[in-house]
C-alpha cells in the first residue's frame, strides 16, 4: 500500500496486514456520508472559512486516524475540528488543539517533531496512532448519539487492525466512553472484572485491560481546557508519562512478539 502521510516509525513493511486493513478502513471513511447533518456541516466550515484560511482548499471529508501502524499507543479524540483536520485533512492538524497534543508527544518521544501544520510538514509518529471517536466535525463540537453510533464500526475496525496497541489514552470523556464501550465489547468475558458499570471520568485515571494493557484518561487539549489552566502542560506530559512507563513494563509470556 501507500503509505500514508504523517505515519513513520516502525514501518511493518509493504503488504503487513495491519496496512492492508487500515488502508481499506480509510478508504470507506473518507468516502462515508452517512450522518446528513454531518456531511452538510463539514462543507458549510469549508465554504465559510475564517478570514484566516481564505484561499485554503478545505478537507472537508471524513478524517481519517493516522500514525504507526504498529503502535502500541493509541490516541483518541472526539472529532476533527471544523477548520482543523476538517481543513487540513489530518486529525489535530491546524488547530490549537493539536498543537498541544504534537508537543506533547514530540516531548515524550511519539512524534519527530512538534509541529503539525498541514499533511505535508513532515511529522511522523512512531510507536503511536491518533483517532477521533467521529471523523468529520460537528456542530459545536457536539455529535449526536445517532452520528457517534454511525461512526463507530470504523473505530472497532482500526482498533482490531492495530494489534499491537497496549495503552489507550482517552482525550475528553466521550472518548473515554467510546474506548470503555470498545473494551467491553472486546473481552466480554471480562468486562465484569475488569470494568464497572460506568467508570468515572477523570483526568490521570487509569483502568486496568486484560493482557497489560491499559486506558488512560486525560483532559481534551481543547482551548477551554488549556486556556483556562484546568489542563497543564505538566498534567499532559504526566499522562505520556505513564503511558511510556506501561510500554516499557514486560508484557505477559502470550503476547510477547504480537
Ligand atoms: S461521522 Fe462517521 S459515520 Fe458519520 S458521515 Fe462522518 S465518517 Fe460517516
Amino acid at each position: 500500500m501507500t503509505r500514508r502521510k504523517g505515519e513513520g516509525g516502525h514501518s511493518p513493511g509493504e503488504g503487513s496486514s495491519s496496512d492492508r486493513l487500515l488502508a481499506a478502513i480509510e478508504g470507506e471513511v473518507v468516502d462515508c456520508r452517512r450522518c446528513p447533518r454531518l456531511v452538510a456541516w463539514r462543507e458549510e466550515a469549508a465554504a465559510h472559512a475564517p478570514r484566516r484560511y481564505a484561499g485554503w482548499r478545505y478537507w472537508a471529508k471524513p478524517v481519517p486516524g493516522f500514525g504507526d501502524p504498529r503502535a502500541r499507543l493509541l490516541l483518541l479524540g472526539l472529532a476533527p475540528a471544523a477548520h482543523g483536520g476538517n481543513r487540513t485533512g489530518r486529525i489535530f492538524t491546524g488547530d490549537r488543539s493539536g498543537d498541544w497534543l504534537f508537543r506533547a508527544l514530540h516531548r515524550a518521544g511519539f512524534a519527530n517533531q512538534p509541529l503539525s501544520r498541514d499533511r505535508e510538514d513532515g511529522l511522523q509518529l512512531t510507536d503511536c496512532f491518533v483517532s477521533a471517536a467521529v471523523r468529520c466535525c460537528p456542530p459545536e463540537n457536539r455529535p449526536l448519539p445517532s452520528e457517534r453510533r454511525n461512526c463507530y464500526p470504523f473505530l472497532a475496525r482500526e482498533l482490531d487492525a492495530l494489534s499491537r496497541l497496549q495503552v489507550f489514552v482517552a482525550l475528553g470523556g466521550m472518548a473515554f466512553e467510546t474506548l470503555l464501550r470498545w473494551a467491553r465489547e472486546r473481552w466480554p468475558e471480562e468486562r465484569g472484572q475488569f470494568l464497572r458499570a460506568k467508570a468515572p471520568f477523570a483526568h490521570g485515571a487509569e483502568i486496568a485491560l486484560p493482557g497489560k494493557r491499559a486506558l488512560l484518561a486525560s483532559y481534551h487539549p481543547s482551548q477551554q481546557n488549556t486556556f483556562t489552566g484546568r489542563l497543564t502542560e505538566a498534567m499532559f506530559d504526566a499522562v505520556f508519562s505513564r503511558a511510556r512507563e506501561l510500554l516499557e513494563s514486560p508484557l505477559p509470556r502470550e503476547r510477547r512478539g504480537s
